[in-house]
C-alpha cells in the first residue's frame, strides 16, 4: 500500500495509525489514494498551536494576510486545471464544474485579500463631550471550518479566506470523501508565510473528530456547512461552550414557473438548477412549482431535456451529470424515488441505476409529475439527481406552495412580468432570489446563506463575512488621559 497522505498538524504533515482509501466515484476501480485519519491528539495539538499562531497573525497586521490571501488564491487560479481533475476524480462532478469550482475557489481568496485591508471600523463622538470612542473588529480567535463533500474546494474557502484575512487561526475539518481536494488545498495553504499552526488539517470522521472539535472549548467560533442533523448537533455542541457558530445546511429550493414564462428558457433554467453537480447542491431545484396553463407543455419538454442529458463518468468529455458521490448516496437517492411512487408521484423519467463502462454510482436524472406538498419527495432534502412538478392554479398558490416547507436557502421565478418578479422578490421566504436564473448559481462577493433549517447565525462571504469572522470592540478614552 502506498504511504498515506498526512494531516496537517502544528505546522507540519503527521502520520496517523488509521487511514482510509479514497476511490472515484465514476470508476471504483480507481484508488485515489490512502488518508490518515486525525486522533484526538493530533486535534489537541493543532488547537495549542493554532492558539499561539493566531497571536503572532494579529499581531503581523494587513499586509501579509492580503499578500498570503492574494498568493493562495493565484496559486488556485493557475492550477485550476490540475485540482479540478482532482477534485471531479474524487467527487463525480463533470470536468468542467471541478474546475470551474477550484478556480472560483481561488476568487474567493483574492476578494478576502482585499478586505483585508479594508479594516473597517469607527470613531464616534461621545455623548460625553471629550470622551473619544472607536468601535473596532479584532480576529475571534480560532475558527473550525466543518466542511461538506459536495463543494470540497469552494466551500472550504469561502470560509478560510475571510478567517486568515480577519486575523484568525483555522482547524479545518474537511468531509472524510473527499480528502484529495482537501490535501491539494492545504499544500497550497500550507506553502505560504504562516506562523507556524496557523492553518491545521485534521481528516477524519465527522462523528469522531469533528464531534470532538466542535466540542472543544479552545475553539472561538464554528462555521459548518452540512446536513440540518449534523448542524442541529454543531449548534448544541456550540452553545455549550458559548461558542460564536454559523451553520448552512439543508434545502429544498422552488422553482416557480409562470404562466407567461419563456418555456423553452424555463426549461434550461430548471434542467440546470435541478441536475447541475447531479443535483448535489444546497441551491438545486428540488421543486417545480408551475403553474396550470402552462404545466403540460413544460412538462413535456422537461422530459425530454432531462432525457436528452449525458449521464457518465466525471472526466469524459461529453458528460453533463456525473455519478452520485457514494454507494451510500445512491440508496438513499434510490429509497426517495421508491418513496416518491408509495406516495403516488408519477415518475416520468429517470430515476433508475445505470451501467457505464466503469463501475460507478450512476443514476438516471429524474422527473417526478403529480406530487403534492404533501409528499416526502417534496418536504426532504434528498440531495439527489431528482427534481418534482406540483402543478398550482395561480401565483398566491405558487408563493404559498414556495414559501411552504422549513427550508428558505434560495428560490425562483420564471416570469415575463416585472411586477410579479417584484412581488417574488418581497414575499419569497428565503435567503437568495433568482429570477429568470437558476436557483443554483451564486456570486462571490455579496452575501450567500438562507432562513429557517436552511441557515443559523451570520450570514457568508461578500463584505456580510466580517461579522462572523471578527468581534467588535468599543473603547472609550477619557479626555486629557496621559
Ligand atoms: P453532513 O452533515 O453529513 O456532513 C457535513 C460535515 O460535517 C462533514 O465534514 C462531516 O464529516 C461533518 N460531521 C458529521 N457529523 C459530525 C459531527 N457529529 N460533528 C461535527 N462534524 C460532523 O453533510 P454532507 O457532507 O452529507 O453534505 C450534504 C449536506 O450539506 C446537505 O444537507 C446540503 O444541503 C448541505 N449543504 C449546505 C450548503 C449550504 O450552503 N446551505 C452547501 C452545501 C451543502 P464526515 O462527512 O467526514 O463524516
Amino acid at each position: 500500500m502506498a504511504e498515506a497522505v498526512g494531516n496537517f498538524v502544528a505546522g507540519a504533515w503527521r502520520r496517523s495509525a488509521k487511514v482510509i482509501e479514497n476511490r472515484n466515484p465514476s470508476d471504483t476501480a480507481d484508488l485515489i489514494g490512502h488518508y490518515a485519519q486525525a486522533e484526538p491528539g493530533d486535534l489537541d495539538d493543532a488547537l495549542a498551536a493554532a492558539e499561539a499562531a493566531q497571536r503572532v497573525w494579529a499581531e503581523r497586521g494587513p499586509q501579509p494576510r492580503h499578500d498570503v490571501l492574494m498568493a493562495i488564491g493565484q496559486a488556485l487560479m493557475d492550477r485550476s486545471a490540475e485540482i479540478g481533475r482532482l477534485l471531479s476524480r474524487e467527487e463525480g462532478k463533470p470536468l468542467a464544474e471541478g474546475v470551474g469550482e477550484v478556480y472560483r475557489a481561488g476568487q474567493f481568496f483574492t476578494w478576502f485579500a482585499a478586505e483585508a485591508l479594508r479594516q473597517p471600523g469607527d470613531w464616534v463622538e461621545s455623548v460625553r463631550p471629550g470622551v473619544e470612542i472607536d468601535v473596532r473588529r479584532e480576529p475571534v480567535g480560532t475558527v473550525a471550518i466543518v466542511s461538506p463533500w459536495n463543494f470540497p474546494v469552494a466551500t472550504p474557502a469561502w470560509k478560510i479566506a475571510p478567517a486568515l484575512a480577519f486575523g484568525n487561526a483555522v482547524i479545518w475539518k474537511p468531509a472524510n470523501l473527499t480528502p484529495a481536494s482537501a490535501v491539494a488545498l492545504t499544500e497550497i495553504i500550507a506553502a505560504q508565510d504562516l506562523p507556524k499552526g496557523l492553518f491545521n488539517l485534521v481528516m477524519g470522521a465527522g462523528s469522531s473528530i469533528g464531534q470532538r472539535l466542535v466540542e472543544s472549548p479552545m475553539v472561538d467560533a464554528i462555521s459548518f456547512t452540512g446536513s440540518v442533523d449534523v448542524g442541529r448537533g454543531v449548534a448544541a455542541a456550540a452553545v455549550a461552550n458559548m461558542t460564536k457558530v454559523q451553520l448552512e445546511m439543508g434545502s429544498k429550493n422552488p422553482l416557480v414557473v409562470m404562466d407567461d414564462a419563456d418555456l423553452d428558457l424555463a426549461v434550461s433554467v430548471a434542467v440546470n438548477a435541478a441536475f447541475g453537480g447531479t443535483g448535489q447542491k444546497c441551491t438545486a431545484a428540488s421543486r417545480l412549482i408551475v403553474h396550470a396553463a402552462v404545466h403540460d407543455a413544460f412538462v413535456e419538454k422537461l422530459v425530454a431535456a432531462t432525457k436528452a442529458l449525458v449521464v457518465g463518468h466525471a472526466l469524459d468529455e461529453g458528460t453533463q451529470i456525473g455519478p452520485v458521490v457514494s454507494e451510500a448516496q445512491l440508496k438513499a437517492d434510490l429509497d426517495y424515488i421508491a418513496a416518491g411512487l408509495a406516495e403516488g408521484a408519477e415518475l416520468l423519467c429517470g430515476g433508475e441505476r445505470l451501467e457505464r463502462a466503469t463501475q460507478g454510482y450512476f443514476m438516471a436524472p429524474a422527473v417526478f409529475a403529480g406530487t403534492t406538498a404533501a409528499m416526502r419527495v417534496n418536504r426532504e432534502e434528498m440531495f439527489a439527481p431528482v427534481t418534482c412538478v406540483q402543478k398550482v392554479a395561480s401565483y398566491d398558490e405558487a408563493l404559498g406552495v414556495a414559501n411552504g416547507t422549513p427550508f428558505g436557502l434560495t428560490a425562483g421565478i420564471m416570469t415575463r412580468s416585472l411586477a410579479r418578479a417584484a412581488h417574488f422578490k418581497r414575499h419569497s421566504k428565503s435567503g437568495c432570489v433568482m429570477v429568470n436564473l437558476p436557483t443554483a448559481g451564486t456570486d462571490y462577493h455579496v452575501p450567500f446563506g438562507g432562513r429557517g433549517a436552511s441557515s443559523f447565525g451570520p450570514r457568508e462571504q461578500g463584505r456580510y463575512a466580517v461579522e462572523f469572522y471578527t468581534a467588535v470592540k468599543t473603547s472609550y478614552v477619557a479626555p486629557g488621559s496621559p
